[in-house]
């Protein structure tokens, strides 16, 4: 491509509203425009960079066995009821009606169509298993879409879905799935790490999250830095130590606490540590009121007790009027002990004797509580956040937060859609069985960002090979002056005949504006054609990291120039 033709506007100043690196760069390459909110159109550039991950993802399902599809991105609101789904996502999902007033989603997510697509035909155990997937548009109505394409309304997606007679199929492609993503994301030269995840939403037994490693714009993550377990933090296990200090039980005794409604001030009011109090909440579940449990300086996270209980939801009682209804007094007061209802206490406070816990009667609290004497009908679960430091649950080395960027993640969803929807298959007995399902994410326009975020510097984007939208760019100085012309023109177009795709810098500019958007667009390999270079017979040659070269050219033949040129790409380069 000629620069001179190429719809390219890029940016001198830095756009005002984009906080992050790598959504900055986007709009200043021009890379990506704004229509509204958490809404794009990518740009030439763009498109490219998003092509060229979309080509790397489909190459790695292809090998992996996958099949690929397209579904429809208007989605019958029925599907969604069979399914249950249709309340479920609540506000996230964009719905529309037609001109007879039916319903319809704009797909969220796939589960529902691809069931609906397979369980009138995909009916022997003969047919299984199976990996169909697309590279599609998705639609979500983000709270807060922010970054860019980073957290986008509209955002380019692929998505895999599996079926399977048995456990252990889908445990295998599964596998299979892993090591294509690791493939993937390798291959995009992406810095990153699989984490056990929250099966959410989509439901199902067990998840892995992908992330990539970057200090902004992404979420926590837990690693173990000795074995390499990894965790989203939500879900992430930690190892309890073991109590040496237990002392006697003493008399459990209703004390005074008169408004005193925090764990700070019962404490220094009674004089203990923060660590003596033991902190209730009250959650409501699907299945009814249950008490948390967890340690005076600790936090609950929420997606623990929702995993323990398997409900939906968890929500905490937050009004005053119901809490004193529930428990009899305000929450300053509350407590376990003679509470009607199931509790859950954090594991990691097991080892507490002789503890404070409200008394469910305003301004007072108990002392000297301990666990089974006074307190029953409860059970310790795994219940607090986890902090920087705790022990790994797997080798006892210590836990660290990390900041990473989701770019994909892969689901065994065992039979919950086939099952509500009724997608069966008669297994080798003739018996009709539903499928065992897995899914497989990939946020595909995300990864652009991603890429970014981890390969940038005060110039601007530094493109890894693969992803990068021109294997080189080559920038002619004076290109008013005919022989830096000609040699750049000819150059490219024996590159371009060779497979290459190049970039080719013939405005009518300075050269100082011409490597600042040589450097800005990040291609890693810059061609330097100047009429000093070619009167001392080189071609200089730089890659976005600052190494430089020169290329001895004393013939005057640009094919033999082409040939030397092509060994250095074909070192830097990937031939696409
Ligand atoms: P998140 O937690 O970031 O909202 P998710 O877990 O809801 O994502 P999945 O349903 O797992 O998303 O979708 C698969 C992949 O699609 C994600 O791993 C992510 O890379 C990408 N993705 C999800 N939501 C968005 C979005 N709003 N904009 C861009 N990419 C997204
Ligand atoms: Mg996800």
């Amino acid at each position: 491509m000629k620069l001179s033709e190429y719809y390219l506007p890029t940016l001198k100043e830095t756009p005002a509203d984009a906080e992050l690196e790598s959504h900055k760069l986007m709009l200043k390459a021009g890379l990506i425009r704004k229509v509204t909110a958490g809404i794009y159109s990518y740009l030439p550039l763009g498109f490219k960079v998003l092509k060229n991950i979309e080509d790397i993802v489909r190459q790695e399902m292809n090998r992996a066995g996958a099949q690929e599809i397209k579904l429809p991105i208007v989605q019958p609101a029925e599907l969604w009821r069979e399914s249950g789904r249709w309340d479920d996502f609540g506000p996230e999902m964009f719905k529309l009606a037609d001109r007879k007033d039916q319903e319809f989603a704009l797909g969220p997510t796939h589960e529902e169509i691809i069931t609906d697509l397979v369980r009138n035909e995909l009916n022997s155990y003969k047919d299984l298993p199976l990996v169909l997937y697309q590279i599609n548009d998705k639609f979500r109505d983000e709270i807060r879409p922010r970054h860019g394409v980073m957290r986008s309304r509209e955002f380019l997606m692929k998505d895999a879905y599996s079926f399977h007679e048995s456990q252990s199929s889908l445990d295998e492609t599964y596998q299979d799935m892993y090591d294509a993503y690791a493939r993937t994301f390798d291959r995009l030269g992406l810095d990153w790490v699989a984490v056990d995840a929250p099966t959410g939403l989509m439901g199902g037994s067990y998840s892995q999250e992908f992330m990539a490693l970057a200090d902004e714009g992404g979420e926590e993550i837990v690693l173990c830095d000795s074995c390499g377990y990894a965790s989203n933090v939500e879900i992430a296990e930690y190892e309890t130590s073991p109590d040496d200090t237990s002392t006697a039980r003493k008399e459990m005794d209703k004390v005074a606490t008169p408004n005193k409604e925090t764990v700070e001030a019962v404490a220094e009011y009674l004089e203990v540590p923060e660590e003596k109090i033991v902190k209730t909440f009250i959650y409501r579940t699907d299945d009814g009121l249950v008490a948390a449990l967890v340690g005076g300086d600790d936090d609950i996270e929420e997606m623990k007790l929702i995993n323990h209980l398997g409900t939906k939801k968890a929500e905490m009682v937050s009004s005053e009027a119901e809490i004193k209804e529930i428990t009899g007094a305000n929450f300053g007061s509350i407590g376990p002990v003679g509470l009607d209802i199931p509790v859950y206490a954090d594991k990691d406070i097991k080892t507490m004797d002789n503890f404070i816990v409200g008394a469910n009667e305003n301004g007072y609290h108990f002392k000297n509580v301990n666990w089974g004497r006074d307190i029953n009908n409860m059970e310790f679960i795994n219940l607090r956040k986890v902090h920087s430091g705790d022990s790994c649950p797997k080798c006892g080395g210590d836990l660290e937060f990390h900041r990473s960027i989701e770019v994909g993640q892969l689901f065994q969803l065992g039979a919950k859609y086939s099952k509500s929807l009724e997608g069966q298959y008669q297994d080798r007995d003739g018996e009709l069985n539903p499928y065992i399902m897995g899914c497989y994410g990939i946020g595909i326009s995300r990864l652009v960002p991603a890429v970014i975020q981890q390969n940038y510097d005060e110039s601007g984007i530094r493109w890894t090979e693969s992803v990068s939208p021109f294997s080189a760019g080559i920038i002619v100085l004076n290109s008013n002056e005919g022989r830096t012309e000609e040699m750049g023109e000819s150059l490219y177009d024996s590159l371009q005949k060779r497979g290459y795709d190049i970039l080719l810098d013939d405005r009518e500019e300075s050269p100082g504006a011409k490597f600042n958007d040589s450097d800005l667009i990040g291609l890693p390999l810059k061609v330097i054609v100047g009429p000093r270079g070619l009167e001392s017979g080189v071609i200089e040659l730089e890659t976005r990291d600052g190494d430089q070269e020169e290329l001895k050219v004393e013939e005057k033949n640009t094919e033999a120039i082409a040939n030397k040129l092509e060994e250095k790409l074909a070192d830097t380069v990937e031939l696409r």
